[in-house]
């Protein structure tokens, strides 16, 4: 009810402190954590709703988890009930990264501490750290799995298509850039031909990363250009999409091209064992709420994040990256990928 956001901490305060972003003096063990989650849409966020919950109990803190459904307003809302209740510090996986600069202002401004989750906050200097699978590295390694599976079926030239995610989230415009930097080249030698003649972000983004836009966008795209041709390979920013572009293919009576994803859903290693997806990328999300939660109490201890070798600029500042590897998931490598992840493995073995 006080509505500072720093009355109620039990630790002695620097004198002379009045730095907004300040980690100084650090935080009560049992401090609020706000987690700003941006929907429940795909695996990899209602995981870390629940590893959030864990991760943080475990460590002695009080969380405070909200998922705002893909809706801007929803998620600044809950961002400024976060404010009110006395977060320390607020973990945010943004809707669209750059609508939440005058809430996170105002967080800053009360001393509260702001980590961006697997997504950048873009346009703003109220962010103290991104932690994330480097967005660029997971989109190169999307297009080189689409290039390797495409050369394991037999030789060129193959016809392609794009996806790409939802673009107001700046991992979307990221992965696709990391993609096309391993698949331009490919196209501009004749190797591969997308078809549809499709290949800007703004022409093949999913909105909302909604799969069943994606589905759509599919039919059309096999209906109007491959009547009479096949398609032999399609990039897909994630797992969700990467099994609406199967299921158009399947309703259209076409063989199934080799087809990307993002995420390591439970759904796409069935598939993927299957024979059907032909790859996935392993993000897993305990690892990541872990990292995050690993720098919090270097906050709460009173310390300030260390400097990273990688940064992003936000279009503000240079923000501190603290990143993980993202690995690439086949038919081949899966059980190896998945030794110590009990559930994933039980999925391959069917
Ligand atoms: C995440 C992906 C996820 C997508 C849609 C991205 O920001 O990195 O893991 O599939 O959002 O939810």
């Amino acid at each position: 009810a006080c509505g500072g956001g720093r009355e109620g901490t039990t630790e002695p305060t620097t004198s002379g402190d009045t730095s907004a972003s300040a980690a100084a003096g650090g935080f009560a063990e049992d401090a609020t954590i706000g987690v700003a989650l941006p929907w429940l849409g795909t695996q990899n966020w209602k995981e870390a709703e629940v590893m959030f919950a864990e991760q943080l109990e475990a460590a002695g803190f009080t969380p405070l988890i909200q998922a705002a459904d893909n809706k801007v307003p929803q998620q600044q809302q809950q961002i400024e009930a976060m404010i009110e209740q006395g977060a320390e510090v607020i973990v945010v996986g943004p809707v669209d990264g750059t609508q939440l600069g005058s809430v996170l202002e105002k967080a800053h401004d009360a001393g509260i501490e702001v980590l961006g989750y697997d997504r950048l906050i873009e346009n703003t200097t109220a962010i103290d750290g991104v932690v994330q699978f480097g967005s660029i590295r997971t989109g190169e390694l999307q297009g080189q799995s689409l290039l390797e599976g495409l050369e394991a079926t037999g030789p060129g030239p193959y016809n392609i298509e794009l996806f790409g995610g939802g673009p107001a989230d700046p991992n979307a415009p990221n992965f696709f850039t990391g993609a096309m930097s391993v698949l331009q080249p490919k196209i501009d030698d004749g190797t591969l031909v997308v078809v549809s003649g499709q290949t800007e972000f703004t022409q093949v983004a999913t909105p909302d990363w909604d799969n069943a836009k994606a589905q759509a966008r599919m039919d059309s795209l096999l209906s109007g250009n491959y009547s009479d041709k096949k398609i032999h390979g399609v990039l897909s920013p994630n797992d969700g999409i990467a099994r609406a572009i199967l299921t158009s293919a399947k309703q259209a009576g076409m063989e199934l091209p080799v087809v990307t994803g993002l995420d390591a859903e439970n759904e796409s290693i069935i598939s993927i064992a299957a024979g059907e997806q032909y790859s996935t990328v392993a993000k897993p999300t305990d690892a990541l709420v872990a990292k995050t939660v690993e720098l919090i109490q270097v906050l709460q201890s009173g310390e300030a994040l260390p400097e990273t070798e990688d940064t992003a600029n936000n279009g503000k500042v240079d923000v501190n990256i603290y990143q993980l590897d993202p690995v690439v998931v086949t038919k081949d490598n899966a059980a190896e990928v998945f030794a110590n992840d009990p559930d994933r493995l039980a999925l391959l073995e069917g």
